[in-house]
């Protein structure tokens, strides 16, 4: 019974005895630590560097969308939300944008800087700890202390539909990284562009009927309407009217005009009803 107690003495015995070593060790390791802080060129400059260097800070983006209606709720992917939320918010991404690639471009001449500082010969020998000793405490104080700027953003997109009377509630939720991003704004980028140069060839495609041609088509047509034949000696308003409406890739060649009453030319604008579909110019 003695023994067993005496046995279970030593080990406990032991134990604190490791312990305390443990906790010396960690406390000359952590008198190094600050030792080497203290005494270190590199890592004052590195603090010094940390100090000029200036990385944007950006966050996160969340954009949540509810529905009145169940059908809608189901409806809307996620993605299309996302979609939506970064075409309404072409600032709000491109600053984020611009200051990702700003902080990529600062922290490769950050990371250079570091490389050489890293690479320098250590100047404070004079310590009581072994020269690599110390230079171990110094590599690890610097990396440390090495700064990593973002260089990333992320989306979260969150749906929710309550009905009516609160019963009944559905959420989700989904996370869009950078890369999904970027893939979905040069997508938005892309569309804008194609519909403003579809304006543009619209506008050109209606400049291009001019006096000149108009008189033209209305000759070529024994000015009469093609359709009800009407001329303009009855007191009826001629146009000129695209075949292939412009809105749907009609052009202004002549062979694509042709001469309408007023009454005919308001019926096919009735039949096509796009608003856009017609140019007017009257005799
Ligand atoms: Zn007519």
């Amino acid at each position: 019974m003695i023994e067993i107690i005496i046995s279970g003495l030593i080990i406990l015995g032991l134990i604190i005895l490791a312990l305390i070593i443990i906790l010396a060790i960690k406390l000359s390791q952590k008198k190094h630590f600050e030792l080497v802080k203290n005494y270190s060129d590199k890592y004052k400059a590195l603090i010094l560097m940390n100090e000029e260097i200036l990385f944007s800070s950006l966050g996160n983006l969340y954009y949540h969308k509810s529905f009145k209606i169940k059908r809608d709720f189901e409806k809307n992917t996620l993605e299309e939300i996302a979609l939506e939320y970064i075409r309404h918010s072409l600032d709000i991404i491109n600053s984020a944008f611009k200051a990702i690639q700003n902080n990529i471009n600062l922290y490769d001449i950050y990371c250079q800087k570091y490389q050489i500082l890293l690479e320098s010969e250590s100047t404070n020998t004079n310590l009581k700890i072994s020269k690599d000793r110390y230079n171990d405490i110094e590599k690890k104080l610097l990396a440390k202390n090495k700064l990593m700027p973002q260089i990333s953003i992320n989306l979260t997109i969150t749906k929710s539909y309550t009905s009516d009377k609160g019963k009944n509630h559905y959420n989700d939720s989904g996370y869009f990284d950078y890369n999904h991003i970027k893939h979905m704004h040069a997508q938005i980028l892309d569309d804008l562009t194609k519909k403003s140069s579809e304006h543009y060839r619209r506008r050109i495609e209606r400049s291009k009927v001019t006096d000149g041609i108009r008189f033209d088509v209305f000759k070529r047509d024994g000015f009469r309407c093609k359709i009800c034949g009407a001329s303009a000696d009855s007191r009826v308003k001629l146009h000129v009217d695209h075949i292939k409406p412009i809105s749907k890739g009609g052009d202004s060649n002549i062979n694509n005009l042709q001469t309408l009453c007023e009454s005919c030319n308001m019926g096919k604008s009735d039949k096509y009803d796009e608003g856009e579909n017609w140019i007017n110019l009257q005799l």
